[in-house]
């Protein structure tokens, strides 16, 4: 997935947010939006790393920041941890992280792989196989048919945007109404 890692962390964090699976006790919507987009691209940073200390050597997919188990070890012992702290508010938080998490997991493996079993198998999962037809690895996967897939998220996320906007809109338009009434 080259762009829409982003766009589908906001879709779902923000529907999180208006379904009302994240307390207003727990953060505020824009920091629960901000933290689940931030979760959806945190797997990615190991590119700093690919790129300066490890020189290219191994695919990123295979440093445990692309090993789903090990964000469902993370969140599950940050969700304990927050029990035996007594600090239950955060959990939703921490589950809407581990759900972006293996979210940017799941889309990494439509057309690269993810060691899905690791540690129990070294065995990468992908959908879908891009032939390596042009000589810029980023156009082979922008002329491949799942390229589509990025794009239908991108339309999703502008969706839930403009829903959310006219939502907050009408409950704009409807609080002052209400104010009168009362009166
Ligand atoms: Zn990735």
């Amino acid at each position: 997935m080259l762009t829409a890692h982003a766009p589908a962390g906001y879709a779902v964090s923000k529907l999180a947010v208006s379904m009302g699976w994240i307390p207003k006790s727990a953060a505020s919507p824009r920091t629960a939006i901000g933290i689940g987009v931030f979760a959806a691209l945190l797997p990615d940073l190991d590119m700093i790393y690919f790129l300066t200390i490890d020189q290219r050597q191994h695919l990123h997919h295979g440093y445990w920041t692309h090993i789903p188990l090990f964000w469902v070890a993370v969140c599950g012992a940050a969700i304990i941890g927050s029990c035996l702290l007594r600090c239950h508010r955060i959990i939703p938080l921490v589950v809407l992280a581990g759900v972006n998490l293996l979210l940017h997991c799941f889309l990494d493996t439509i057309v690269a792989g993810i060691l899905w079993h690791k540690p129990f198998s070294h065995r990468y999962t992908v959908f879908a196989e891009v032939p390596n037809v042009y000589p810029y690895t980023a156009l082979n996967f922008i002329l491949h048919w799942t390229f589509a897939l990025e794009v239908l998220i991108w339309l999703a996320a502008f969706g839930v945007f403009a829903w959310g906007r006219r939502a907050a809109r009408r409950r704009a338009i409807r609080i002052p109404h209400a104010a009168l009434t009362d009166f």
